[in-house]
């Protein structure tokens, strides 16, 4: 999707407010030459930004405004190497807060709920993300971070918490929790919001049925803001995201060529009114796609599809991309089979085609020819692509102590 006239305004005046610092990005663009954007061509010279950089810029060399303006900082994890810290100025911790309200709203929560928090307080976005947007809203906020299962179920029959709102795994804790105590009908619960790491549907429905509520996915990431850029609505036809504030393009990771509307890629963001740590082109690493319609619920809001996994895990054969997570979620599907697999895949030069193999684990009691079959089957019918499918004993595949490298691709060399 080109930025629109409106977007290009914004964007421009971003860029000609951050060559003036000597923040990380202003003097960057400035060696670069970039001193406006005046169209979707001038947009495309800026080059990508990226986690590295952030990392580069540790610990506040992103910041772009004078430090009297910032108010706050977060910072993001990573699993390698050093942290990220984000500087936040007041107007950029009141937006973000403007945006999670809106979040709440999307979901149909109103300032009649009790908002349960347990998603992390401290440097980390996510807590005081969510509390800052129920306060917005005017809600009521229990901020109770995460853990103390216990005080949990008790506060939220207390105080008949109707929204619960956390990460998948601990929501899935909880509602065994409900379900081991019989608490379903002293609790109040009507939604959840819910950080949008991905689940499988398994899990999601789980949750759903147990604690009897509707789900919603929120999506974001502390580089941009944090959690509550975009949230799914009840037509539930993928997840509105912010326009007026962020401008998203998804790119094919390997050329980053925008790739057409509705076509699947990475997710890149660019902030256009953020004050302490502006993002131009921030390839998040996020697959999905736009999805080119306008939503049943009326809203104006363009939506992106759900996430689909990381840009690091794909891996494409005769043009689909595929990710380890689908592969789980389909091998799930059978009885008697693990969720230990390998793929393989190779060119086949004699049929000048590529060729994908894959492996899997099964209890002895299946039967694995007819299984490998509808494994077979059931791969083309979902994924669009017709593995060879081999079916062995348990403990065939090597087992590792690392993370077990599943995909093995041989047309790389
Ligand atoms: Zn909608």
């Amino acid at each position: 999707m080109k930025p629109n006239a409106e977007q290009l305004k914004l964007i421009d005046a971003q860029i000609k407010r951050l060559i003036k610092t000597d923040s990380y990005y202003g003097k960057m663009y400035r060696e670069l030459g970039i001193d406006k954007v005046e169209s979707f061509e001038d947009f495309k010279k800026i080059p990508f930004s990226s986690k590295e950089d952030l990392r580069n810029a540790y610990p506040l060399g992103i910041q772009a405004v004078p430090d009297e303006e910032v108010v706050r900082i977060h910072s993001s994890s990573g699993t390698t190497g050093k942290p990220v810290i984000i500087p936040y100025t007041k107007k950029d911790v009141e937006d973000w807060a403007t945006m999670f309200a809106r979040c709440y709203e999307m979901a149909g929560i109103t300032k009649n709920d009790r908002i349960h928090i347990t998603p992390g307080y401290g440097l980390w976005t996510a807590g005081i993300g969510f509390q800052a947007g129920c306060e917005k809203l005017g809600a009521m906020a229990i901020p109770m971070g995460p853990g103390n299962t216990e005080k949990q179920l008790q506060m939220m029959q207390d105080l008949g918490s109707t929204v619960l709102t956390a990460t998948s795994s601990y929501a899935l804790l909880l509602a065994e929790e409900i379900n081991k105590r019989g608490l379903k009908d002293k609790i109040k619960l009507k939604k959840g919001v819910i950080g949008s790491e991905r689940w499988s549907e398994k899990k999601r429905e789980y949750i759903a049925n147990e604690l009897g509520i509707e789900l919603y996915d929120i999506y974001g990431l502390t580089e941009i803001y944090g959690p509550g850029i975009g949230i799914n609505c009840d037509k539930n036809e993928g997840i509105h995201y912010w326009d007026d504030y962020l401008y998203i393009e998804i790119i094919d990771p390997k050329t980053g060529e925008q790739v057409e509307d509705g076509e699947e890629g990475e997710i890149v963001i660019t902030t256009m009114v953020k004050e302490g740590a502006p993002l131009i082109r921030f390839r998040t690493h996020d697959i999905s796609r736009i999805i080119p319609k306008k939503c049943s619920c009326g809203s104006e809001f363009p939506m992106l599809d759900i996430i689909k996994g990381r840009s690091d895990d794909m891996f494409k054969v005769h043009g689909v991309n595929m990710f380890p997570s689908q592969v789980e979620e389909l091998l799930q599907k059978f009885d008697g089979v693990l969720s230990e697999y390998s793929i393989n895949i190779a060119h086949d030069e004699t049929k000048n085609k590529d060729v994908m193999l894959l492996t899997v684990e099964a209890e002895g009691r299946v039967d694995f020819e007819q299984t490998a079959k509808e494994i077979r089957e059931m791969f083309k019918a979902i994924i669009g692509v017709t593995p060879k499918v081999t079916v062995v004993p348990i403990n065939t595949l090597p087992r590792s102590e690392k993370k077990t490298k599943r995909v093995i691709d041989h047309r790389e060399q």
